[in-house]
């Protein structure tokens, strides 16, 4: 049996984002409280073998091409490579990439590769030891800039590096952190804030804007926009900045689900059709009530189905999702 993931308004979900954990060694702000939140309790976890399952129906059954492993931090789970490893060996084999927060990679990097792991998309909001301090609440900046350099010397390229910019904390960082990546042949693109983040603190007036990012970086660079039709399903607005790509995402402002093709699948089993999702389809407890494979892929499809048009966030109706992005999988 063949199915693919689309939904009523034509879009085919191919990119899987699988959280392994909801745990994380950092605090930042704009995704949890520095004191941390109450973990998924063990039990309600995916083990290894359910997960796997879950990726192979997906990559066999349900057309998926790529996945993304997420958390959480995904580095803080056992068994990485062993997890990478398997999922590469899957037929037809899925790109398979990484999104971490670097801390640990100086080691695992290496290992991951050898697994099979094809790229990885590092977070750095900041340079700056304190500023990573005030932002992370960890003392972790220069783990994550080892990680970083280890990922580009194992070969796990492009290396992409997340920054989301608050006003007041990083703003002024824009500059540097560009210049940085430039210099290492890293591919930087800027996040727009988005709500969600445990304690709904986000809001408009504090979210800095792709335009604002843009103008930030023209006062020093010169920005070319790349053509908008090799943008495809990509998040990011490409532009070409000394011969180097960097990338805008502007979730917020200018939001780009007519051509999302993304489906969430969380630590403790849940499949979400969008980051916003206000609700979620089973297939742990399914799972483990015993039902075949292709009946997980049918809950899996008609939950992609009823995916909405679009997140929401800029409707005066919108209400943030119950999980933090920590929960979900970023
Ligand atoms: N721990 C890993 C990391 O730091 O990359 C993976 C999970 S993290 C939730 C994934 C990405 O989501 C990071 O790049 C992070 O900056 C981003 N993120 C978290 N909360 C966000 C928010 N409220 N708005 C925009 N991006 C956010």
């Amino acid at each position: 049996m063949r199915v693919r993931l689309v939904d009523a308004y034509g879009r085919q979900a191919t990119d899987l984002r699988v959280s392994l954990t909801d745990r994380c060694n950092l605090r930042c702000g704009y995704c949890m409280p520095p004191e941390g939140l109450d973990w998924l309790p063990k039990p309600s976890l995916l083990t290894d073998d359910e997960v796997l399952r879950l990726v192979r129906i997906g990559v066999e059954t349900l057309g998926i091409t790529e996945v993304r492993y997420t958390g959480g931090e995904p580095l803080l789970r056992r068994g990485l490579p062993e997890i990478v490893a398997r999922t590469t060996a899957l037929s037809p084999r899925p790109e398979v990439s990484l999104t971490t927060n670097g801390i640990g990679l100086a080691k695992l990097a290496r290992p991951l590769k050898d697994a099979g792991l094809d790229r990885v998309n590092v977070s750095l909001d900041t340079l700056d030891r304190d500023t990573f301090k005030t932002l992370a609440h960890r003392d972790r900046l220069a783990d994550v800039l080892a990680g970083l350099e280890a990922a580009a010397a194992a070969g796990l390229t492009p290396v992409k590096v997340n920054a989301v910019l608050l006003r007041g904390v990083n703003e002024h960082e824009a500059v540097p952190l560009l210049r940085y990546c430039l210099d290492r042949g890293y591919e930087l693109r800027f996040i727009e804030q988005m709500p969600l983040d445990a304690q709904h603190g986000w809001t408009r007036e504090n979210m800095i804007t792709a335009d604002e990012t843009l103008a930030l970086l023209s006062e020093r660079f010169e920005l070319e926009p790349e053509p908008s039709e090799l943008r495809g399903s990509a998040p990011a607005q490409a532009f070409v900045v000394e011969g180097a790509r960097i990338g805008i995402i502007a979730s917020v402002t200018r939001p780009f689900c007519g051509a999302c093709d993304r489906v969430r699948l969380t630590a403790d089993g849940q499949i979400r059709n969008c980051l916003f999702a206000r609700e979620e389809s089973n297939l742990r407890d399914a799972m483990r009530a015993g039902i075949s494979d292709e009946e997980i892929a049918g809950r899996w499809a008609a939950s992609v189905t009823a995916k909405l048009p679009g997140h929401g966030i800029n409707d005066p109706a919108f209400l943030q999702p119950d999980r933090p992005m920590s929960a979900i999988g970023g």
